[in-house]
């Protein structure tokens, strides 16, 4: 069901609470050095402005665990929010309480305040419920812009709208968007659908195999990830980084023999998935290391650190006549440019598909893979979630957006 967009709210006049994120990074002077999730903000905070809207920004920055912490503060976001809307942007000392509620009650149409970093309470990620109500309480009107932590059950994202009226819940231009791409990906995907997953764990990206396996028509699998299944078969590897166990929850995790689970279940999918034949290989990850290409396992002494050039040339094959990708991790040590072809060559098919179909990227990592390349804009959305783009490949409904109201 399609959910209720922030244009469709009455603003006019009305307290608007909008969960942003302003995670954004801050160098020692407490100066933002990339402004790219302020600035991605924009189309909602300019939209509830326009409908005379009192905005009322909330957020976290960092993880503050509860304590105040000066340097987490988000003012220094304020400050360039007020910059690029040209206006003053008011930030208030805390997130809640009697001297929050006075700004607020002094705000005009239009304005616009930052409330202090939410994670200053330990109760924002407990989901805490007279936190959440007294957040409630500030506004008229609830918008949910922040995809990063829509698959965060705080008191921010859930506590709070889920305490509110129906008919004032919305979520803003950005939600939208990510829910449009990665959720049409998901349900009627134009085909070929291929999936491209790299990355160097496999344990965060189980869920999303098991879900694309049985919604793909390929499935090409790079990274360091990939070394997993080769121990999973018995095949050498060498020096290589393998992700061998991990803790959860306080539970440890085999992570090769969750590997060897999903092999069975790769063996009966109807999607043809793809294992590099061939790795780029160093002694160390050094940008001046000797390298050579082995395959299909590795030897003693040697790492694997990208896909080799048969690899690379058979991923580029299968991506040729796709409609629609869906790319999470780099397929080797993109940072150290020796080891970046696989992923350049990835990204490079990505752009041929935005021009025929659609080309999504996961976030994190792959976003930076592909800022690096100068590609960012030959793709069709780059989402601005790594962990919550890859609990919404899963295919996990997502409560944050469940609560909201529906369109
Ligand atoms: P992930 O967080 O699982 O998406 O992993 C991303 C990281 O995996 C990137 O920083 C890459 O440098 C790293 N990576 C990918 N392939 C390899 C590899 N073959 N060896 C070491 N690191 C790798």
């Amino acid at each position: 069901m399609a959910k209720k967009t922030l244009d469709k709210l009455d603003m006019a006049g009305k307290r608007v609470l909008i969960r942003v994120d302003f995670n954004v990074p801050l160098d020692e002077d407490l100066n933002v050095t990339d402004d790219r999730r302020i600035r991605m903000a924009l189309p909602t905070i300019k939209c509830a402005r326009n409908a005379g809207a009192r905005v009322i920004l909330m957020s976290h920055l960092g993880r503050p665990k509860g304590e105040v912490k000066p340097e987490l503060s988000l003012k220094p976001a304020a400050l360039r929010l007020g910059g690029l809307l040209g206006i003053d942007v008011t930030m208030a000392p805390d997130c809640i309480g009697e001297e929050v509620e006075t700004i607020i009650g002094r705000m005009a149409d239009a304005d616009v305040t930052v409330l202090e970093n939410l994670r200053f309470h330990a109760e924002e990620e407990a989901n805490d419920e007279a936190f959440a109500a007294s957040l409630a309480g500030l506004a008229d009107l609830y918008v949910n812009d922040a995809f990063g932590t829509a698959h965060r059950k705080h008191a921010s994202t859930y506590g709070v709208p889920a305490g509110m009226p129906a008919g004032t819940r919305a979520i803003g231009f950005l939600i939208q968007k990510e829910l449009k791409f990665l959720g049409e990906a998901l349900q009627s995907p134009a085909r070929p659908f291929v999936a491209v997953l790299g990355g160097a764990k496999v344990s965060d990206k189980i869920g999303v195999i098991e879900n694309l396996l049985g919604k793909v028509d390929r499935l090409l699998i790079g990274g360091a990830m990939a070394y997993v299944f080769m121990v999973a078969r018995g095949q050498g590897v060498g020096n290589s980084k393998v992700e061998r166990e991990v803790k959860k929850k306080g539970k440890t995790i085999d992570v090769i023999a969750v590997a060897k689970d999903l092999l069975d279940k790769i063996q009966v999918a109807d999607a043809e998935v793809l294992f590099p034949e061939d790795h780029l290989v160093a002694r160390e990850p050094t940008a001046d290391a000797e390298t050579d290409v082995q395959g299909p396992e590795i030897d003693d002494g040697w790492m694997g650190l990208d896909i080799g050039p048969e690899t690379t040339a058979a991923y580029r094959e299968k991506l040729a006549d796709a409609k629609t990708v869906v790319w999470n991790g780099p397929m080797g040590m993109f940072e150290v440019t020796p080891f970046a072809g696989g992923s350049r060559a990835v990204c490079d098919a990505l752009a041929q598909v935005d021009e025929v179909g659609t080309a999504i990227v996961g976030g994190g990592d792959t976003a930076a893979a592909v800022e690096k390349f100068g590609l960012a804009e030959q793709m069709t959305h780059i989402s601005t979630g790594g962990g919550a783009s890859l609990e919404f490949l899963e295919g996990k409904p997502f409560e944050t957006i469940e609560i909201i109201d529906d369109a």
